[in-house]
């Protein structure tokens, strides 16, 4: 009992979600992955006296004046959220965006990442959501042999059948892939036209695995979470370093390169709520402890430590900028 007393008062106030405004937030945010509803539930279950009801609560009072331009949300949980139809309708006028969401595009992914629960119903409402002015892509689907959350044939069965139906439909796709290298390849070259767009997401794995998909898939992008600042991954800043050098995209070395040149191709997401980037707390000194749950917000200080990677005359703003080109590039937000 006293433990768990103990670690309640660990966990700052929520008035420590609310963000300073850094440098790159000149830059219009754009998330293109997070999960709304599990932050806004991480967000209620931690701050049990919280204000903020609803998701558009939270979106508005926690993304407000922090230059949030568009999230791109996912939906992948089994069975499919009926919830989701009512987000995405409040979306779905501009004035609606306007009042309810303080003017920011809400756009949204569907697809189902738990392999063995997926069948012909979860399909269809699936396909029902594909239909819906705000869908723009079919994801996360994909392989995670990290967590072997259903046999490891479902899991490959159920990706390709995904992948097939997204191709049909021309739906930009959202791939997970976790120590699932050679399978996740063989399938996506097996499914996937090369010039499908493609967004391989909180992307961990060899960064030569990175480069064949990059290689063999020209509108394939890589996108990059807080996971970055993680001691425990040096796989990420590694690709990072070597799209830079290689050019995945010529003009990639310097920000002020050729403009018609493209740079790199990365996406920068949060994941949310997860993965708060750790370079944050240099951002918020009054803190003591770990902030419980990442949001939207936090996006330029992903791209602050994609920047510190890189070097070379890049600062948080040019990363933003890029991966904000690349966000319209792949999702056409
Ligand atoms: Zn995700």
């Amino acid at each position: 009992m006293g433990k768990n007393k103990n670690k309640k008062s660990n966990v700052p106030d929520k008035s420590h979600l609310l963000l300073p405004n850094p440098i790159a937030a000149t830059t219009p945010i754009i998330d293109t992955h997070t999960h709304l509803l599990t932050t806004f539930s991480a967000y209620k279950s931690k701050y049990s006296t919280g204000k903020y009801d609803t998701i558009w609560d939270f979106v508005q009072g926690v993304y407000y004046q922090r230059n949030v331009k568009a999230i791109v949300d996912v939906w992948c949980e089994a069975p499919v959220q009926p919830a989701w139809k009512e987000v995405a309708d409040s979306a779905v006028s501009a004035q609606d965006r306007a009042e309810k969401w303080g003017g920011i595009e809400y756009w949204f992914v569907m697809g189902m990442h738990e392999a063995k629960l997926y069948d012909d119903a979860v399909e269809r409402s699936i396909l029902e959501a594909m239909t819906h002015s705000r869908c723009v892509g079919w994801g996360e689907i994909g392989l995670d042999y990290h967590y072997d959350n259903s046999p490891r044939d479902v899991q490959q069965r159920v990706f390709a059948r995904q992948l097939r139906a997204a191709v049909q439909l021309g739906k930009p796709l959202t791939i997970h892939t976790r120590e699932a290298e050679e399978d996740t390849e063989r399938i996506l070259k097996e499914e996937v036209p090369v010039d499908h767009k493609i967004h391989i997401h909180c992307f961990t794995d060899t960064p030569e695995f990175a480069q064949r998909l990059l290689t063999h898939f020209p509108n394939l992008y890589i996108g990059i979470t807080g996971v970055i600042s993680y001691s425990t991954n040096t796989n990420t800043a590694a690709l990072v370093r070597q799209m830079i050098q290689t050019g995945a995209g010529p003009g990639a070395a310097s920000p002020d390169g050729d403009k018609d040149k493209p740079g790199p191709r990365i996406l920068l997401e949060t994941d949310a709520p997860f993965m708060v980037p750790s370079n944050i707390y240099a951002s918020l000194p009054e803190v003591k402890g770990r902030l419980p749950l990442c949001h939207t917000a936090m996006i330029p200080w992903v791209a602050e430590c994609v920047a510190d990677i890189v070097g070379d005359g890049w600062g948080s703003v040019d990363v933003m900028q890029r991966a904000n080109e690349n966000a319209r590039a792949v999702y056409g937000i």
